[in-house]
């Protein structure tokens, strides 16, 4: 199997790459990197042309907000560009500690810990988690439709998901019963599914967690900022829950958090090699995250017309025939089927002026290719009322 180290090598390395991608271009899934001239809820593309970005996940404009520009600007100025050394290390600032409190009461948990992105989060806690054990396997059951990261955190561990219906909580209940006992059990899903735009039933997934013994670890990427009371998520208040984020989303800045109890975040201060062995996150991005925690308790009026823009849109896909699945927040797929279906729809929109880009497998299961519409609180009224408008084109 090894291949001689000699030119050949070399040869066969890049014929193996150049294999990959023409199967990828075959089935139109091989993707390319667009860059972007200027972010924003309107944005420029590199030939000038600007659309209304229905694509990203600042649901609140707060990436573009001048208080958390600011405020990066600030800790630049007080601590550097970098953090120059792991959080163990002499990573972590007095203000890094001060900042993970608020977050944790933000959240309603004891503790919490800022690590530098969701997905290194999910990949890096998981094991740490399942590691609890004590020699048995953990026992770990998920939703379907879960995010790339989760699985990740799942495979890393080398742990055999126990998977249910997207959603389906009957499901889970008879997995739980079947397989739940004698070993440490968790549940790992989301609160929002991120291409779906629905909602778990979080409350009714603590109870299950309880009855079985379980520990329920629940992903509020997309719920994070924009839903619960003040945008604390939909896990806000649960017990015996570890909640994770991002910061990159509603909060516009970088990273993510894990929040539970002080024991957990001791354990994982410990024991999280994703956390242990990475370098701090950036001053300019804490900073950023502390502007946006200042300004959450304040957005309640930004998440209403986030909640009402997303109701505007499904009813006038509903009105136009297309399938919006069980979305029930600023996420809004409007489902079109095929690979070619969905990338003919971004061009006919776009040629609207507006971006909502074609989702297709591996991230959402074939047959299902959509357009996912992720909404802005920062779209102006008028750009909102010519999104509705353009989505006639996506009529067949
Ligand atoms: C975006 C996302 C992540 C990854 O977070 P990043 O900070 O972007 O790495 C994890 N889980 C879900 C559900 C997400 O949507």
């Amino acid at each position: 199997m090894n291949p001689p180290r000699s030119e050949s090598s070399a040869a066969w390395f890049a014929a193996a790459i150049e294999t990959a991608l023409s199967a990828l271009d075959q089935d139109g899934r091989r993707r390319r990197l667009r860059p972007v001239a200027l972010p924003g809820p309107r944005l420029v593309l590199a030939d000038g042309r600007q659309l209304i970005d229905a694509s990203s996940n600042d649901y609140l404009g707060l990436a573009q907000h001048p208080a958390l520009k600011s405020r990066a600007r600030e800790w630049i100025e007080r601590f550097g560009a970098g953090a120059r050394a792991s959080r163990l290390v002499t990573g972590t600032l007095e203000a890094t500690l001060e900042l993970e409190a608020r977050l944790a009461e933000f959240k309603g948990s004891e503790a919490a810990l800022i690590l530098n992105s969701g997905f290194q989060a999910n990949a890096a806690v998981l094991p740490a988690l399942f590691e609890l054990g004590g020699g048995r396997t953990a026992k770990v059951f998920t939703d379907r439709l879960n995010h790339a990261s989760l699985h990740a955190g799942c495979a890393a561990a080398g742990v055999k998901q126990i998977r249910f219906q997207h959603n389906d909580l009957a499901q889970l209940e008879e997995l739980l019963a079947t397989h739940a006992a004698g070993a440490p059990a968790f549940i790992v899903t989301e609160s929002v599914f991120s291409m779906d735009g629905d909602r778990a039933d979080t409350a009714a997934l603590a109870t299950l967690a309880r009855r079985y013994n379980a520990l329920l670890y629940l992903d509020e990427a997309h719920a994070t900022g924009v839903l619960g009371p003040q945008g604390r998520g939909l896990g806000y208040g649960l017990e015996n829950t570890v909640v994770m984020g991002t910061l990159g989303k509603a909060f516009g800045a970088a990273g993510a958090y894990i929040a539970g109890s002080r024991q957990l975040i001791d354990y994982l201060v410990n024991r999280c090699a994703g956390f242990i062995y990475s370098t701090a996150p950036a001053p300019a991005t804490l900073g950023a995250v502390e502007a946006a925690l200042d300004l959450m308790p304040l957005l309640d009026a930004e998440r209403e017309k986030l909640a009402a823009r997303g109701n505007a849109l499904r009813a006038r896909l509903a009105e136009l025939g297309i399938d919006t699945l069980s979305s029930a927040t600023q996420i809004v797929p409007a489902v079109l089927g095929s690979i070619d279906a969905a990338l003919a729809a971004q061009r006919r929109l776009e040629a609207e002026g507006v971006l909502a880009v074609a989702i297709r497998p591996p991230t959402v299961p074939a047959g299902s290719s959509r357009l996912r519409f992720s909404l802005s609180s920062a779209h102006s009224d008028e750009d909102f009322a010519r999104l509705l408008a353009a989505v006639a084109v996506l009529r067949t």
